[in-house]
């Protein structure tokens, strides 16, 4: 088991006939029932900072998964947890997309090592893990921890922990058992708004969970971690974008443990995104009153890089 975990996970092998370690008639076994091979159609973005993979998965269900390069060697992959999401916040394409299934932990590992073989022939490693891509993650929890501890795994990929986030719309149940995992892995959480009225508008989910239920099971991560948390908030042009809204937000979150990221909106027919301007006026608001804030470098516009844009345009789902 060793010796394969190595071969697949740190050799990268694309076929059982490359593991020269195993006997013969062993990997002629392996490759009859367990193939190596991805079935997968690749996008890159023209600047080539982004490439987006349509993952065809056994039952013929596609499934997207997004690589990000940063300067300096980062190589952020973006994972889905589920083929599209049943929570249908009104600004996502996966939402859109309506709920099929959820995706088994081989199917999260097998996105990454898709990047993972393609980067290595460009001499490169993926070095982040989020799961920013379609679904929410913490509705398939299980599925999605044994991804991590395959990824994370010192005999096999051997990702550090503190590379992996997880990126939720505020399932209240999953960030507390989340919190109790000791797990260093980053926690990110899905605001969009400062408050229940606004957020439940874009976010129904917002309905089940208020924002003082997750802001409480945020504070009790933080206490059990000590962990920095990430409030993701896309910026939605004439709807979230607002001055007083900023202001809010500000004083809503101020005094934890915690940044914001500002995301620009990827575009699609339902919201426009805010110009940079004023995702910039937006950020000085809060840095004013105390709060961390990063604005986020836009990816991949032209491969429709947020996850479900590219299933749905194609009508794959
Ligand atoms: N379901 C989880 C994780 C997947 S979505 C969640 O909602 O957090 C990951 C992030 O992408 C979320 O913050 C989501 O709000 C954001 N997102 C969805 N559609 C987007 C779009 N068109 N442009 C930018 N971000 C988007
Ligand atoms: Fe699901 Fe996240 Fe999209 Fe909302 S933003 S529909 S929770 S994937």
């Amino acid at each position: 088991l060793k010796q394969i975990k190595k071969a697949v996970f740190c050799e990268l092998i694309e076929s059982w006939e490359e593991a020269q370690v195993l006997p013969k008639e062993l990997r002629e076994k392996l490759n009859k029932e367990v193939p190596l091979k991805i079935d997968a159609e690749i996008f890159e973005s023209r600047d080539n900072q982004s490439a987006k993979a349509l993952l065809k998965l056994e039952d013929g269900q596609r499934v997207e998964t997004v690589l990000m390069r940063h300067e300096g060697g980062r190589n952020t992959v973006c994972v889905s947890s589920q083929i599209g999401c049943p929570l249908a916040c009104a600004f996502c394409a996966t939402g859109k997309l309506g709920f099929k299934r959820d995706l088994k932990d081989y199917e999260i590992v097998e996105q990454v090592l898709f990047f993972a073989r393609y980067l290595k022939q460009q001499n490169e490693k993926v070095t982040n893990i989020v799961f920013m891509g379609m679904g929410e993650p913490f509705l398939n929890y299980d599925n999605v921890m044994s991804a991590v501890k395959v990824l994370n795994d010192k005999d096999g990929f051997n990702l550090g922990i503190r590379k992996i986030s997880i990126s939720t719309s505020g399932i209240v149940e999953g960030i507390k058992k989340f919190a109790e995992e000791g797990l260093a892995v980053n926690l990110a959480i899905s605001l969009h708004a400062p408050n229940d009225e606004l957020r439940q508008k874009l976010m129904p989910v917002g309905k089940k969970y208020l924002i003082k239920d997750v802001l409480e099971a945020v504070d009790y991560y933080i206490e059990k971690t000590n962990r920095r948390v990430m409030f993701e908030y896309i910026m939605i042009d004439g709807i979230n974008d607002t001055d007083d809204l900023a202001k809010e937000l500000a004083k809503l979150l101020r005094g934890r443990l915690c940044f914001v990221n500002l995301i620009p909106y990827n575009e699609t027919d339902m919201f426009t995104g805010s110009t940079d301007n004023r995702i910039s006026r937006f950020k000085d608001i809060l840095m004013e009153r105390g709060l961390q804030a990063i604005q986020r470098y836009r990816f991949g516009a032209d491969i429709d890089a947020a996850c479900g844009q590219l299933a749905r345009k194609r009508g794959e789902l």
